[in-house]
């Protein structure tokens, strides 16, 4: 565990939304609470009262946006990330984040200036891992899994956290943190770490 876990405090936690309608939520949850954050798994719309933090787990985004929209959770989760709520969003949750998907015409929530390319990797590089710094953690290991990529940043605002080839697989845009590759898989928990601490600051 690379993690110093000094985030644990007890009384005064946070509490984190994590979107569980499919997909790898588990292991949000997981990491989040080893670091002593509560949670509530997202499974419909009367999940959606007060938290902190939202995490957008990966999976499949046509899948879940679907699900989103049949379970009038689409609106209410936009409104959040619009209006401020911390958001940590992997692999197909940043393309449920993308303001513009490079191959496909479907926008999600469109509230982060990207445009993200789908699948980018090509079939025979579904599933890879490398090392690499991701904002100031440095050596993370990245597992990147059908994974998407970000094709361009179109806003100055927004920052470059981690790439890989050349290509943009972090960023960070106000409240919005969107990673390519899955933080949650593994025993390092310095992406969860940094997020909590980016809410409670
Ligand atoms: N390829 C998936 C999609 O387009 C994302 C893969 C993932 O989340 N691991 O939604």
């Amino acid at each position: 565990m690379k993690s110093s876990l000094l985030w644990k405090s007890g009384a005064n936690n946070v509490k984190i939304g994590i979107l569980a309608v499919q997909g790898a939520f588990a292991e949000h949850d997981a990491a989040l609470r080893t670091l002593g954050a509560e949670t509530v798994l997202l499974r419909n719309k009367n999940d959606l009262a007060r938290f902190d933090g939202l995490v957008l787990p990966g999976g499949e985004s046509t899948a879940q946006s679907k699900l989103l929209k049949d379970l009038e959770m689409f609106e209410p989760l936009k409104d959040m990330i619009e209006s401020g709520t911390p958001t940590l969003a992997t692999c197909a949750g940043l393309i449920l984040l993308a303001g513009r998907l490079a191959d496909d015409d479907a926008v999600h929530f469109g509230t982060l200036p990207i445009t993200a390319r789908r699948n980018a990797y090509g079939r025979q590089l579904g599933s890879f891992q490398r090392v690499g710094n991701v904002g100031r953690i440095e050596n993370f290991v990245m597992t990147f899994i059908r994974a998407p990529y970000v094709e361009s940043a179109d806003s100055d605002d927004v920052e470059i956290l981690a790439t890989v080839d050349d290509r943009v697989v972090g960023v960070q845009y106000r409240n919005q943190l969107a990673l390519a590759f899955h933080p949650e898989i593994g025993d390092d928990l310095r992406v969860h770490e940094f997020f909590l601490k980016g809410i409670k600051g």
